[in-house]
Protein backbone atom coordinates (compact mmCIF):
# COMPACT_ATOMS: atom_id res chain seq x y z
CA UNK A 1 0.00 0.00 0.00
CA UNK A 2 1.83 3.13 -0.97
CA UNK A 3 -0.19 5.23 0.46
CA UNK A 4 0.04 3.63 4.25
CA UNK A 5 1.64 6.61 5.54
CA UNK A 6 -0.95 8.78 4.14
CA UNK A 7 -3.58 6.97 5.96
CA UNK A 8 -1.73 6.31 8.79
CA UNK A 9 -1.46 10.45 10.19
CA UNK A 10 -5.09 11.20 9.08
CA UNK A 11 -8.39 10.45 10.78
CA UNK A 12 -11.34 10.35 7.65
CA UNK A 13 -13.80 11.06 9.80
CA UNK A 14 -12.33 14.35 11.30
CA UNK A 15 -10.58 15.68 8.09
CA UNK A 16 -12.20 16.52 4.97
CA UNK A 17 -9.29 15.47 2.96
CA UNK A 18 -9.77 12.62 0.81
CA UNK A 19 -8.99 8.92 2.22
CA UNK A 20 -6.82 6.56 -0.19
CA UNK A 21 -7.70 4.10 -2.66
CA UNK A 22 -9.00 5.80 -5.46
CA UNK A 23 -5.63 5.75 -7.56
CA UNK A 24 -5.47 7.81 -11.07
CA UNK A 25 -8.43 5.87 -12.55
CA UNK A 26 -8.39 7.90 -16.25
CA UNK A 27 -5.15 7.35 -18.05
CA UNK A 28 -3.27 10.14 -20.70
CA UNK A 29 -1.57 13.38 -19.64
CA UNK A 30 0.21 13.30 -15.66
CA UNK A 31 -1.15 15.72 -13.71
CA UNK A 32 0.32 18.40 -10.78
CA UNK A 33 -0.69 20.65 -8.33
CA UNK A 34 0.41 23.09 -5.47
CA UNK A 35 -1.39 24.07 -2.00
CA UNK A 36 -0.91 26.54 -0.51
CA UNK A 37 -0.81 25.55 3.48
CA UNK A 38 -1.26 27.92 6.02
CA UNK A 39 -0.58 25.01 8.81
CA UNK A 40 1.91 25.80 12.26
CA UNK A 41 4.21 27.15 9.10
CA UNK A 42 2.99 28.32 5.81
CA UNK A 43 4.30 25.98 3.35
CA UNK A 44 3.71 25.43 0.03
CA UNK A 45 2.70 21.67 -1.03
CA UNK A 46 4.26 20.43 -4.52
CA UNK A 47 2.89 17.56 -5.75
CA UNK A 48 3.90 15.48 -9.18
CA UNK A 49 1.73 12.28 -10.01
CA UNK A 50 3.76 8.95 -10.32
CA UNK A 51 2.01 5.27 -10.86
CA UNK A 52 -1.78 6.94 -10.23
CA UNK A 53 -0.40 9.12 -6.73
CA UNK A 54 1.10 11.95 -6.14
CA UNK A 55 4.59 12.25 -5.25
CA UNK A 56 4.64 15.18 -2.44
CA UNK A 57 6.89 17.64 -1.20
CA UNK A 58 6.96 20.55 1.17
CA UNK A 59 8.39 23.63 0.02
CA UNK A 60 9.07 26.24 2.61
CA UNK A 61 9.27 29.29 0.34
CA UNK A 62 7.38 28.00 -2.52
CA UNK A 63 8.11 27.14 -6.29
CA UNK A 64 9.51 29.89 -8.05
CA UNK A 65 9.80 31.02 -11.75
CA UNK A 66 13.68 32.54 -11.27
CA UNK A 67 16.25 30.47 -12.43
CA UNK A 68 18.25 31.95 -9.70
CA UNK A 69 16.15 30.36 -6.84
CA UNK A 70 16.73 27.04 -5.75
CA UNK A 71 14.01 26.21 -2.91
CA UNK A 72 14.38 23.76 -0.33
CA UNK A 73 11.89 20.90 -0.67
CA UNK A 74 11.13 18.10 2.02
CA UNK A 75 10.27 14.99 0.60
CA UNK A 76 6.81 13.68 2.09
CA UNK A 77 4.48 10.83 2.16
CA UNK A 78 2.56 10.17 -1.36
CA UNK A 79 -0.71 11.69 -1.09
CA UNK A 80 -3.89 10.01 -2.85
CA UNK A 81 -4.85 11.40 -7.25
CA UNK A 82 -7.81 12.84 -5.64
CA UNK A 83 -6.01 15.32 -3.18
CA UNK A 84 -5.42 17.43 -6.36
CA UNK A 85 -8.70 18.32 -6.25
CA UNK A 86 -8.64 19.69 -2.49
CA UNK A 87 -9.38 23.00 -0.99
CA UNK A 88 -10.44 23.31 2.41
CA UNK A 89 -10.17 23.63 6.09
CA UNK A 90 -7.96 20.50 8.19
CA UNK A 91 -9.84 21.14 11.30
CA UNK A 92 -7.73 21.73 14.43
CA UNK A 93 -6.18 18.73 16.56
CA UNK A 94 -4.87 17.09 12.93
CA UNK A 95 -2.79 16.19 11.60
CA UNK A 96 -1.79 19.46 8.85
CA UNK A 97 -4.08 21.09 10.58
CA UNK A 98 -5.11 25.05 8.91
CA UNK A 99 -6.43 26.20 5.64
CA UNK A 100 -5.17 24.18 2.15
CA UNK A 101 -5.30 26.26 -0.84
CA UNK A 102 -5.60 24.61 -4.13
CA UNK A 103 -2.54 27.04 -5.42
CA UNK A 104 -1.96 25.62 -9.29
CA UNK A 105 -2.82 22.78 -11.05
CA UNK A 106 -2.40 21.42 -14.43
CA UNK A 107 -0.49 18.74 -16.60
CA UNK A 108 3.14 18.03 -16.90
CA UNK A 109 5.57 16.69 -19.50
CA UNK A 110 8.48 14.62 -18.58
CA UNK A 111 11.75 15.24 -20.07
CA UNK A 112 14.69 13.18 -20.89
CA UNK A 113 13.89 9.35 -21.43
CA UNK A 114 13.45 7.67 -18.10
CA UNK A 115 9.87 6.72 -16.83
CA UNK A 116 8.81 8.75 -13.85
CA UNK A 117 9.58 6.36 -11.29
CA UNK A 118 12.70 5.92 -12.66
CA UNK A 119 13.67 9.47 -12.46
CA UNK A 120 12.04 9.91 -9.36
CA UNK A 121 14.05 7.11 -7.46
CA UNK A 122 17.18 8.18 -8.74
CA UNK A 123 17.00 11.92 -7.48
CA UNK A 124 16.51 13.70 -10.22
CA UNK A 125 13.07 14.36 -11.80
CA UNK A 126 13.02 17.09 -14.80
CA UNK A 127 9.53 18.06 -16.37
CA UNK A 128 7.35 20.59 -18.04
CA UNK A 129 4.83 22.46 -16.49
CA UNK A 130 1.64 23.82 -18.23
CA UNK A 131 -0.30 25.00 -14.62
CA UNK A 132 -1.74 28.21 -14.38
CA UNK A 133 1.11 29.86 -12.43
CA UNK A 134 3.99 27.84 -13.26
CA UNK A 135 4.60 26.67 -16.21
CA UNK A 136 7.82 25.78 -18.34
CA UNK A 137 10.56 23.50 -17.24
CA UNK A 138 11.62 22.49 -13.91
CA UNK A 139 13.51 19.78 -11.97
CA UNK A 140 13.67 18.76 -8.26
CA UNK A 141 16.76 17.58 -7.54
CA UNK A 142 17.24 15.06 -4.21
CA UNK A 143 20.11 16.42 -2.08
CA UNK A 144 22.24 12.84 -1.68
CA UNK A 145 24.14 12.43 2.26
CA UNK A 146 22.65 14.86 3.59
CA UNK A 147 20.31 15.41 7.01
CA UNK A 148 17.81 13.19 7.15
CA UNK A 149 17.35 11.80 3.14
CA UNK A 150 14.41 13.57 2.41
CA UNK A 151 16.20 16.96 1.08
CA UNK A 152 15.41 18.15 -2.00
CA UNK A 153 15.65 21.12 -4.09
CA UNK A 154 13.28 22.50 -6.55
CA UNK A 155 14.67 24.64 -9.81
CA UNK A 156 12.97 26.95 -12.65
CA UNK A 157 15.46 25.65 -15.78
CA UNK A 158 15.94 28.85 -18.43
CA UNK A 159 13.52 29.13 -20.71
CA UNK A 160 11.02 31.67 -22.11
CA UNK A 161 9.08 31.20 -18.98
CA UNK A 162 11.31 31.92 -16.46
CA UNK A 163 11.00 35.54 -14.55
CA UNK A 164 13.78 36.86 -12.75
CA UNK A 165 12.46 38.27 -9.27
CA UNK A 166 9.34 36.43 -9.17
CA UNK A 167 7.41 36.66 -5.98
CA UNK A 168 5.29 33.47 -4.99
CA UNK A 169 2.84 36.10 -2.60
CA UNK A 170 2.12 38.15 -5.90
CA UNK A 171 -0.12 35.00 -6.69
CA UNK A 172 -1.73 33.95 -3.41
CA UNK A 173 -5.02 33.15 -4.85
CA UNK A 174 -6.88 29.89 -5.48
CA UNK A 175 -7.13 28.65 -9.12
CA UNK A 176 -10.29 26.83 -7.65
CA UNK A 177 -12.17 28.60 -6.13
CA UNK A 178 -10.29 32.35 -6.67
CA UNK A 179 -10.14 32.58 -2.70
CA UNK A 180 -7.17 33.95 -0.88
CA UNK A 181 -6.17 32.03 2.39
CA UNK A 182 -7.99 34.02 4.67
CA UNK A 183 -11.17 33.68 2.79
CA UNK A 184 -10.58 29.83 2.79
CA UNK A 185 -9.54 30.14 6.65
CA UNK A 186 -13.31 31.61 6.67
CA UNK A 187 -14.89 28.96 4.96
CA UNK A 188 -16.33 31.85 2.46
CA UNK A 189 -18.06 31.15 -0.79
CA UNK A 190 -16.08 30.87 -4.28
CA UNK A 191 -15.41 33.99 -6.12
CA UNK A 192 -17.42 33.94 -9.33
CA UNK A 193 -14.91 35.60 -11.42
CA UNK A 194 -11.80 34.19 -11.84
CA UNK A 195 -8.65 35.76 -10.66
CA UNK A 196 -5.42 37.11 -12.44
CA UNK A 197 -3.85 39.08 -9.62
CA UNK A 198 -3.26 38.72 -6.11
CA UNK A 199 -0.92 41.17 -3.76
CA UNK A 200 -0.43 42.66 0.34
CA UNK A 201 -4.29 44.31 -0.66
CA UNK A 202 -5.74 41.26 -1.14
CA UNK A 203 -4.43 39.42 2.24
CA UNK A 204 -6.91 42.12 4.26
CA UNK A 205 -10.69 40.74 2.68
CA UNK A 206 -11.88 43.33 0.35
CA UNK A 207 -13.99 43.63 -2.68
CA UNK A 208 -12.33 41.91 -5.76
CA UNK A 209 -12.58 45.47 -7.42
CA UNK A 210 -8.87 46.74 -5.83
CA UNK A 211 -7.26 43.62 -7.48
CA UNK A 212 -8.77 44.56 -11.08
CA UNK A 213 -7.98 48.34 -10.96
CA UNK A 214 -4.66 47.15 -9.75
CA UNK A 215 -3.98 45.34 -12.69
CA UNK A 216 -4.94 48.19 -14.94
CA UNK A 217 -3.05 50.63 -13.49
CA UNK A 218 0.35 50.32 -14.59
CA UNK A 219 -1.00 51.29 -18.21
CA UNK A 220 -2.15 54.39 -16.60
CA UNK A 221 0.56 55.21 -15.41
CA UNK A 222 2.50 55.07 -18.46
CA UNK A 223 0.23 56.98 -20.41
CA UNK A 224 0.47 59.42 -17.89
CA UNK A 225 3.81 59.90 -17.27
CA UNK A 226 4.19 60.24 -21.37
CA UNK A 227 1.05 62.32 -21.60
CA UNK A 228 2.42 65.73 -19.86
CA UNK A 229 3.98 67.98 -22.61
CA UNK A 230 5.28 71.14 -22.15
CA UNK A 231 3.09 73.54 -24.05
CA UNK A 232 6.09 76.04 -25.60
CA UNK A 233 4.67 75.45 -28.93
CA UNK A 234 1.36 77.35 -28.17
CA UNK A 235 2.83 80.03 -25.68
CA UNK A 236 5.54 81.23 -28.61
CA UNK A 237 4.59 83.27 -30.55
CA UNK A 238 6.55 82.60 -33.54
CA UNK A 239 5.80 79.08 -33.35
CA UNK A 240 2.75 80.50 -34.83
CA UNK A 241 3.68 81.46 -37.64
CA UNK A 242 3.38 78.63 -40.31
CA UNK A 243 7.17 79.35 -41.66
CA UNK A 244 8.26 76.22 -43.98
CA UNK A 245 4.72 74.60 -43.49
CA UNK A 246 4.01 72.78 -46.71
CA UNK A 247 0.31 73.54 -46.05
CA UNK A 248 -2.08 72.37 -49.39
CA UNK A 249 -4.64 74.61 -49.07
CA UNK A 250 -6.96 76.63 -46.24
MN1 LIG B 1 1.31 20.63 3.75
Amino acid sequence: MPLEEYAAKRKFEKTPEPPPGKAKSKPGALFFCVQRHDATRLHYDFRLEVNGVLKSWAVPKGPSLDPAVKHFAAHVEDHPFDYGEFEGNIPAGNYGAGSVMLWDRGTYELLGDAPAQEQFARGDFKFRLHGEKLKGDFAIVHMKGRGKGNEWLLIKKRDDFAVTGWDVEEHAWSVLSGRTQQEIAQNLPARKSKRKTAGASDRVWESDRPAKKAAKAPAKKSAAKAAPKKKVASTSPRSKAPVKRKSPKP
